[in-house]
């Protein structure tokens, strides 16, 4: 299977891969409505206003919200509280230096009770960090920790750039790779991860998705649910080619890939946490969303 990727492609939260950023910002501002809601993203909505493609910014203020499947809304809940509730517990833990790897238009660093003293860099493509910087900063929101961002194609060496915004080998540090991986080459992201093992005091974390590789037919299936979503939006003015962003095929799976580097994980799969919810809507689950892990841990020991 194809990809539409390109060696050294670029994008803004507009455009190519960072449309993906607005996207699942707008459907956690979808998650986050309402009487019984989950989550509170309460800068999502405005994020997307502000990237300014007509159709997310109806579907984050509710008004279209029949257009995405309640799958992709429960989705965002336990892969939203997955990440805030690694990184409370890392911030609980002592960890005072957090990384969050293609931030995207995630908000942590403007709302989570991050302890005094700690430092939370934000790493992603120039045009969306600055686009986030800028956009929050003129709605007044201030980061809740110390925020430094680091500007660079994940691609690229990305430590550099890194360790020349302030980030400290020495200290632990809490990681996150959201919604990121299958965006990377396979090789890439076996970079990615031997990076965060290499830059990791001992006590660092990491959360991350560890998908398994694909089964016969499973790629096809997923490109077709992905084809559905971007010919359903394309009715409404928007026609993103979403399959045509990630790379498909074999890759190291992450979750084993960074136990054999001397992490201890552990994992939980999306159909438990939809099942912890009470959600249901993984019936049928024809993209197999349901086999994904989400895996959290510590560098030589189990995180308590
Ligand atoms: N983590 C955020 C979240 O969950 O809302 C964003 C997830 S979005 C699906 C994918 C993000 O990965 C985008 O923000 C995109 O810019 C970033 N990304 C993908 N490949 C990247 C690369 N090579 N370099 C920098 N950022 C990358």
């Amino acid at each position: 299977m194809t990809s539409g990727r390109r060696e050294g492609d670029t994008w803004d939260a507009a455009s190519g891969v960072g449309a993906t950023a607005t996207m699942a910002a707008a459907v956690r501002a979808v998650a986050s409505r309402g009487e019984g809601r989950l989550i509170d993203d309460r800068f999502a909505e405005a994020l997307v206003r502000a990237v300014g493609i007509e159709f997310l910014t109806r579907l984050a203020s509710g008004e279209v919200a029949d257009t995405v499947e309640q799958l992709w809304i429960d989705m965002a809940v336990v892969r939203t509280k997955f990440y805030d509730e690694f990184f409370l517990d890392a911030t609980n833990a002592g960890i005072r230096q957090a990384v969050i790897l293609a931030s995207g238009l995630d908000s942590r660093a403007y709302r989570l009770p991050w302890a005094a003293g700690t430092v939370v860099y934000e790493v992603d493509q120039p045009e969306v960090v600055e686009f986030k910087t800028r956009t929050l900063a003129e709605l007044g929101a201030a980061p809740t920790a110390e925020r430094r961002v680091a500007a660079v194609d994940l691609r690229d060496d990305w430590p550099e750039v890194l360790r020349r915004a302030g980030f400290d080998p020495g200290r632990a540090t809490a990681w996150s790779a959201e919604g990121l991986l299958g965006y990377l080459p396979p090789e890439a992201q076996d970079e990615l991860l031997d990076n965060i093992t290499e830059l990791s005091a001992p006590g660092s974390r990491v959360a991350t998705e560890s998908r398994p590789n694909p089964q016969p037919g499973d790629e096809g299936r997923t490109k077709e649910g992905l084809d559905r979503i971007s010919e359903q939006w394309s009715a409404h003015g928007y026609a993103p080619d979403m399959a045509r962003l990630r790379y498909f095929g074999e890759r190291n799976e992450a979750g084993p890939y960074l136990s054999e580097r001397g992490w201890v994980l552990d994992g939980v799969s999306v159909r438990d946490l939809f099942a912890a919810n009470g959600f249901t809507s993984l019936k049928g689950d024809e993209m197999r969303m349901g086999d994904m892990l989400y895996v959290s841990g510590a560098l030589g020991e189990a995180a308590k």
